[in-house]
């Protein structure tokens, strides 16, 4: 055993430490495909030297500080649905995994909101609120994969983020053991005027500036009634336009995802006419919100030459939302498959969508190249673009696939977008981040300086090493 693995059996008890080849193996990675295609070509480091997994806040802490003792790096692991490998250990390191802190501590039906482990899982909670008459309504892809304080650290969006908002409009408040072994507590209040509002040093961090322990979520009584709708436009900009209309006029569907050509003929070829973009949108709440909101969206559809496709597409998507690809069946057929999902306002859009898809064509190997949007605001929208490549040859596929990343964000920031939506930075963006942060960038290595001075948190994710 590591001296880490039995400092930490002796103080936390031998049940809580694993350091067997199948524990190990299973916190290697998360889901970032360029982890899993080195692991197969056997060039994946190292990986973790010892997994934890506590069952309390206290836990935390004995094992940061314990971290801190041995230097050793410690990375907190949530469901590993992560795909820009935030939670692919460097080698040596120390795995915190926080699965066994997955329960529900507190709902409290007349302040609306529930107090729950950063561990639980994302669909568990979410059951669990609802079986009680209430939803968070951030419903994440990948919410049966990945962690409540998953969500807080990658600054994560739900599909139905229109009307709820992302996590951070969602989260009242936080606990979390910093660097040092210390714990910080921010208690949820409606609002406040107390200075910065701290619990935003965790919303996004990657587990880079401490451990999320609990967290303290919003909820919304469930929704008296929901109605589905889709549009279809002879380009993706009218589709576009809608959404932006529509935020424009103050409605907040819960969804509106408008999807380019090519997606549409992939996903809704049952219903959408050759060529043309699909626009879904979902209204829910009460009735009479529902049916004002479903009828304004309908005019503004027509108003820009939508012709109506029905509920059927919607209605699809809401079944079959939650699957998740494998990235297996494209490596074996040595083939790579990923998304990138950047944002900018309104007025860049166009433009960042016309260059990502031509950056990401042009790159050596990818077969295709296409995007949707799916988180609007009145200011802007995100894309969220999906590339296939067949890199040739495939020993060197992480060259390739690098180049078409390299890319397509060049071709954002060149546009004036942000680099990440939802998914965050990991190791895969580190190395960006400067370029879009700029002046603000050394703030955030500052930050980082003075609550890890030893830069033990996570190394390598969000803020390159060295
Ligand atoms: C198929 C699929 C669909 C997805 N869809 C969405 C989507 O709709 N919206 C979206 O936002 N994301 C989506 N994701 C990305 C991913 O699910 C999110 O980033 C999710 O929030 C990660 O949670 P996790 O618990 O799996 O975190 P992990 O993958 O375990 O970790 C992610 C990062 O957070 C850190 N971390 C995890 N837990 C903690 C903690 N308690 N304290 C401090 N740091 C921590 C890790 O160190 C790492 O840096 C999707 C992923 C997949 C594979």
């Amino acid at each position: 055993m590591t001296e880490i693995g039995a400092t930490l059996a002796r103080e936390l008890g031998p049940d809580r430490v694993a350091e067997d080849a199948a524990t190990l193996a299973a916190h290697r990675t998360d889901y970032w495909i360029l982890a899993h295609l080195r692991a197969r070509q056997g060039r994946l480091a190292g990986g973790p030297a010892c997994v934890v997994r506590p069952r309390s806040t206290a836990e935390v802490a004995t094992t940061v500080r314990a971290a801190q003792r041995h230097g050793v790096a410690v990375v907190p692991y949530g469901g590993g649905s992560g795909v820009v490998g935030g939670a692919t250990p460097p080698p040596g390191a120390l795995v915190v995994d926080l699965t066994a802190m997955d329960r529900l501590l507190e709902l409290n039906e007349t302040a609306l909101y529930a107090r729950v482990q950063a561990g639980m899982m994302g669909g568990t909670y979410e059951a669990t609120v609802q079986a009680r008459g209430y939803t968070t309504g951030n419903y994440p892809q990948s919410i049966d994969r990945s962690t409540v304080g998953g969500w807080i650290a990658t600054r994560a969006a739900g599909q139905f983020s229109t009307k709820y908002g992302n996590i951070e409009d969602l989260c009242l408040g936080l606990e979390a053991v910093l660097p040092s072994g210390d714990c910080v507590r921010l208690q949820p209040i409606p609002r406040a005027s107390v200075g910065p509002t701290l619990r935003e040093l965790f919303l996004g961090s990657e587990g880079t500036l401490g451990v999320v322990t609990e967290v303290v979520l919003r909820l919304h009584p469930l929704p008296a009634e929901r109605v589905v709708s889709s549009f279809a436009f002879s380009t993706f900009g009218a589709a576009l336009d809608v959404v932006r209309r529509v935020l424009r006029e103050g409605w907040r569907p819960a969804v509106l995802r408008a999807y380019d050509a090519v997606e549409s003929a992939r996903q809704f070829s049952a219903w959408t006419p050759a060529d043309h973009s699909l626009l879904l949108i979902v209204s829910e709440g009460p009735s009479t919100l529902v049916a004002a909101e479903t009828a304004a969206c309908a005019r503004v559809a027509a108003t820009v030459g939508g012709t109506a496709c029905g509920p059927e597409p919607a209605t699809h998507w809401l079944e079959v939302r939650n699957t998740v690809p494998s990235w297996d069946f494209f490596l074996d057929r040595e083939m790579l498959a990923d998304t990138i999902e950047v944002a900018a306002m309104w007025d860049r859009i166009e433009t960042l969508y016309e260059r990502v898809i031509a950056a990401l064509s042009g790159a050596p190997g990818v077969l295709v190249a296409s995007g949707h949007s799916s988180h609007g605001y009145a200011q802007g929208t995100n894309i969220y673009f999906t590339f296939v490549m067949k890199p040739d040859p495939f020993a060197r596929a992480e060259e390739a696939y690098l180049e078409a990343w390299g890319r397509a964000l060049q071709a954002t920031l060149d546009a004036g977008g942000t680099i990440s939506h939802h998914h965050g930075i990991g190791r895969l963006r580190a190395g960006w981040l400067e370029r879009e942060l700029a002046s603000a960038y050394p703030l955030l290595r500052d930050v980082k300086r003075a609550l890890d001075p030893s830069g033990i948190m996570n190394p390598g994710a969000l803020i390159p090493t060295g």
